[in-house]
């Protein structure tokens, strides 16, 4: 059994009196570990995958089986503890409290949790030593959503979530976290899902890249796997010219 499997997902939206079917019959597993990259256009159900995953939202219809545990069951209160407890979320937009430090930020998600390590050393960890006691409108958006990881990741949560967390960023601040990423998640090997928009991003980083066209996974394998046999004409198009990075 892997540690994520999400089987025969829907997730639909009536506005006036068209439906937008969201998620059209998810279907993947993550194992325990693994750094899956969610790419796909704006619109392709990234987020909806996403948010049913971490507890923010349900599905309409299907299993969504965490460690075996199928969370599109749980009343309101079962899915406070789970998003407590076993997730952590990065965002595009960073969301920090904005009158507290950057110390404060990472202290307040690790108040809730009893064994979280220091924030001090955490936020050293990434490069912000001499930015601990700044609040959030002192720091670039880089430094920003450093401290953005540090909080998400500071409880040592089951499952990390980041919804295109660098896509507000410039190029060299989104390479530098890009990479930061990559070297926590080698140290940590914390399972990790990050939504991207973007195929070079995906490539960079994944373990295996899931791809979502107009809420349909079209492929989910191993760069290597989906640049030498893309399931479909969409993928194929998608990752022309693409290279694996060592
Ligand atoms: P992505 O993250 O890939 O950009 P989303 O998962 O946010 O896509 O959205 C998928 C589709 O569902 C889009 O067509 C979007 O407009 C629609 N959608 C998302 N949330 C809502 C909502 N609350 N009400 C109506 N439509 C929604
Ligand atoms: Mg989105």
């Amino acid at each position: 059994m892997a540690y994520i499997e999400m089987k025969n997902s829907y997730k639909r939206y009536q506005v006036g009196d068209t439906e937008i079917i969201a998620n059209n019959d998810v279907n993947f597993e993550i194992e325990k570990g693994e750094l899956v990259m969610i790419l796909g256009a704006s619109g392709a159900g990234k987020s909806t995958v996403l948010n049913i995953l971490g507890g923010m939202d349900t599905n309409d219809e299907g299993q969504v089986l965490i460690d075996g545990v199928d969370i599109s069951t749980f009343d309101e209160k079962q899915l406070t503890y789970y998003r407590r407890d076993d997730v952590g979320f990065v965002f595009q937009f960073y969301n920090l409290v904005p009158n507290l430090t950057a110390k404060e930020n990472v202290e307040l998600a690790a108040e809730i949790v009893k064994d979280a390590q220091d924030a001090e050393e955490a936020l050293k960890a990434v490069g912000l030593e001499r930015r601990m006691n700044n609040f959030p409108s002192q720091l670039s958006g880089g430094e920003q959503q450093r401290v953005g990881i540090v909080r998400a990741m500071i409880a040592e949560p089951m499952t990390l979530l980041m919804d295109e967390p660098f896509s507000a960023l410039d190029a060299i601040s989104r390479k530098q976290l890009q990479e930061l990423t990559k070297a926590l998640h080698n140290e940590f090997k914390m399972t990790t899902i990050f939504v991207t928009h973007d195929t070079d991003e995906a490539l960079k980083l994944a373990d295996r890249i899931a791809v979502l066209k107009d809420g349909e996974i079209q492929q989910v394998a191993t760069p290597s796997e989906i640049l030498a046999h893309p399931a479909t004409a969409f993928v194929a198009e998608l990752f022309k010219g693409g290279a694996v990075h060592a």
